[in-house]
C-alpha cells in the first residue's frame, strides 16, 4: 500500500478542496472535484514553467479583497500595486496581461521563479484551476496545457502526461 503524503497547499492552508476531496494515486495526494472526469496531482507545479499563466490571452478576475491580499504578499501600498498590475474592464478589476509575441503572461508570474509572485494570496479563479466548468467542456485542451491533470473518472484512470 503505497504510503500517503499529505497535500502541501493543505499543508499550507491555501488548499481550496476539501481534504475528503482527494486520494492517492503513486503516492502523490491528488484532487479531485465531484463531476469532473480528471483528477490534478499538484506537484506537478513544481515541474511545470506555470503554463496556466501563459499562452493565449485570458482573463483574471479579482476581488478587492483580492488585490488587498496581494499587495501585502508583495508589501507594496494597494494603489501601487493596483496601478501597476490590475486594470478595470466592463466594470470588473482584472490582472494586466504582459504581451511578448504570441505569449501573453499574467502580470504576476514570476519568470524568473517561473511560478505566481503572489501564490499564498491568489485569486479564487487561479486557486480553482483546472476545475473549471469551461476546462471540463474542453478537456484535451486542458490536458495539453496543464502537466498536472490526470484523465479518467476521479483521477483512477491513466496519467495525461504518460508518466
Ligand atoms: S499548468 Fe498545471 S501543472 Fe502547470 S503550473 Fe498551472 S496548474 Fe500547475
Amino acid at each position: 500500500m503505497p504510503a500517503t503524503q499529505v497535500c502541501e497547499y493543505v499543508v499550507l492552508g491555501v488548499c481550496e478542496f476539501s481534504p475528503t476531496h482527494s486520494q492517492t494515486i503513486d503516492h502523490v495526494q491528488m484532487i479531485t472535484r465531484d463531476g469532473y472526469p480528471y483528477a490534478f496531482d499538484p506537484t506537478a507545479c513544481r515541474r511545470c514553467p506555470g503554463r496556466c499563466c501563459n499562452g493565449e490571452s485570458g482573463v483574471v478576475r479579482v476581488t478587492e479583497e483580492d488585490a488587498v491580499a496581494m499587495a501585502q504578499v508583495l508589501a507594496m501600498p494597494l494603489e501601487v500595486f493596483t496601478a501597476r498590475y490590475l486594470l478595470v474592464r466592463g466594470g470588473e478589476l482584472r490582472v494586466r496581461e504582459i504581451r511578448d509575441g504570441h505569449n501573453y503572461a499574467c502580470a504576476l508570474y514570476d519568470p524568473a521563479r517561473q511560478g505566481c509572485s503572489v501564490y499564498p494570496a491568489r485569486p479564487r479563479q487561479c486557486r480553482t484551476f483546472p476545475f473549471w466548468e469551461s476546462a471540463r467542456r474542453n478537456l484535451a485542451a486542458l490536458i495539453r496545457e496543464c502537466p498536472g491533470v490526470v484523465a479518467g473518472e476521479g483521477g483512477s484512470g491513466r496519467r495525461s502526461d504518460g508518466h
